[in-house]
């Protein structure tokens, strides 16, 4: 780093300390959401915070409000989903580069590696563009992944988007429907399938009105009249359970009820062909025990004065769902005509089912059933209960395939079962993403060329090509193409392959086309 400049960063550093002795409401906001954080993490926190606000001052949002509360929403939002002070901080410095003054060795020098890492993943995160081609979506959502390398980015990126949604009113009106798509295809099923439940709900139901508005208005009335029964009867289940625990000898447990979110009964109610009343889930009342053999006794009890529905119990602490979701499942008749869903779990789970991942990452200790943490739990980031966030930062590409693995989905969708080793393979395989011009994805081997990509599109483009553009430039035909380029190629009726395309292609489609023209055209000469 050059001298002047290091002086120039010390500087503001200084300045900034000084007047930094008053805890200002936004930050004492985000203090409000953290718990057990050590003065270092605090001060981290502030450090940013300060930062940031330097770096982002005079700007604003198209809200008209001061682009900084962007920066403290991410940060809360963080906070909320019990992140630790290094990912909060990265949280409230994620545009200070991007769209702030800050450079990258003034962040560096003043908050290390480990921070530039996050923001530098989220930036580049920043620049995938949801294409609008929908049958592409798995292989956007990979995109995603392998560009992020970190999980705590994703994280950092969901967080930052909520808040985005949740100030999409202000966004100029074509642009909406692009976002809202690209959290409800891709960000809402990423945090899900992460386990961060919580997280995906408000997403997909931020998203909904936009995408689907016709479908939003239907299902918004439909779901809040029956809301309105469910809940009811819900909060009468509620009592008498209670009051049957009691009297068995449970004393500690509790009870709390959840409603399905709008999207999620969308969904459902579409595949029920819009029979609201196949949907038992609507609602649930949860019963929130402190140990796995309290889950059981409440199940027997439950069942004793209940009758179960058949087919709906569903024992997820035995066999836990692929996402590490953990619950005892059950509906039952409530006796007057009525179904009610229960969910019995212990705090362990229910932290686990809202965070998923994050409740891996963060500062938000679990309380027993440690036994759990060796399984799903140790093959994610492997940076648990660090309340400062001082766990050293691990190679991503050495923690990456335990989290990549949480990210499969093996629930419904055919189009994603290989999903899991597809995605390690394009982890370890050096694979690079790039787009047509229309948002198409196409898969290439690191070091893959111009031809290449055409070869990949289809022989007759190969065959054709007279040149390419990459993001709108023209470039030679041996360029090494980058993650998330858009290539264009050009053809015309002179353009054919020549034998020095063979020096420079990477993939075995294009080398063996390439060959097969050359030998057709030999013999056309003969
Ligand atoms: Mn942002």
């Amino acid at each position: 780093m050059k001298e002047v400049e290091e002086l120039a960063y010390k500087d503001a550093q200084k300045a900034r300390k000084k007047q930094s002795r008053k805890v200002p409401e936004g930050l004492q906001e985000i203090y409000d959401r953290v718990t057990g954080f050590d003065q270092k993490a605090k001060n981290l926190i502030r450090d940013a915070y300060f930062f940031a606000q330097e770096a982002h001052e005079g700007q604003l949002r198209k809200s008209g409000e001061p682009y900084f509360i962007h920066l403290v929403a991410t940060a809360k939002n963080l906070a909320d989903l019990g992140m630790d002070a290094k990912v909060i901080a990265a949280g409230i410095l994620h545009d200070s580069i991007e769209d702030g003054v800050a450079t990258e060795e003034q962040l560096l020098y003043e908050f290390g590696e480990e921070i530039l890492f996050l923001v530098d993943g989220v930036t580049k995160l920043g620049h995938i563009r949801y294409q609008g081609m929908r049958r592409h979506n798995e292989s956007l959502r990979k995109l995603f992944v392998a560009t992020s390398r970190d999980v705590r980015v994703l994280i950092i990126k969901f967080a930052d988007r909520l808040h985005n949604m949740n100030t999409l009113e202000h966004v100029r009106e074509d642009k909406r429907e692009r976002i809202a798509t690209e959290t409800l295809e891709i960000y809402a099923p990423l945090a899900y399938r992460l386990g961060i439940t919580k997280l995906s709900k408000q997403l997909e139901d931020l998203s909904f009105p936009y995408v689907y508005p016709e479908e939003y208005k239907n299902v918004r009335d439909v779901l809040k009249e029956r809301s309105k029964q469910t809940i009811a009867k819900l909060e009468r289940m509620d009592r008498s359970i209670s009051k049957k625990l009691a009297a068995n000898g449970m004393r500690k447990f509790r009870t709390s009820n959840r409603i399905k979110g709008i999207y999620s009964f969308y969904k459902k109610l579409d595949r029920k062909k819009g029979d609201a009343d196949k949907i038992y889930d609507i609602a649930a009342l949860r019963i929130i025990v402190p140990t796995v053999a309290d889950c059981y006794s409440v199940l027997g009890i439950v069942h004793q004065h209940y009758r179960p529905m058949v087919g709906r119990i569903k024992d997820y602490i035995a066999v836990p769902k692929p996402n590490g979701y953990r619950s005892i499942h059950t509906t039952v008749f409530t006796g007057d005509g009525g179904l009610v869903e229960l969910q019995i779990r212990t705090e362990e789970m229910h932290l686990d089912a809202e965070l998923g991942a994050a409740s891996h990452l963060g500062y938000k200790k679990r309380t027993g059933g440690g036994e759990h943490m060796d399984s799903w739990a140790t093959r994610l980031m492997g940076r648990f209960g660090d309340p400062a966030g001082n766990a050293p930062l691990k190679d991503p590409k050495e923690v990456a395939p335990g989290w990549i693995d949480s990210l499969a989905d093996h629930s419904d969708n055919p189009e994603s079962e290989s999903f899991q080793t597809e995605l390690k393979d394009d982890f370890f395989g050096h694979q690079i993403f790039v787009f047509t011009p229309l948002g198409e994805v196409i898969v290439l081997p690191e070091g893959a060329t111009p031809v290449d990509f055409a070869f990949q599109v289809h022989s007759e483009v190969g065959n054709k090509m007279s040149g390419s553009k990459v993001n709108e430039k023209m470039v030679s035909m041996d360029s090494v193409l980058q993650n998330g380029d858009i290539v264009e190629i050009l053809t015309s009726k002179q353009g054919k392959p020549t034998v020095k395309w063979l020096d420079f292609v990477k993939t075995n489609e294009a080398r063996r086309k390439i060959k097969s023209y050359l030998e057709r055209e030999e013999a056309e000469k003969r």
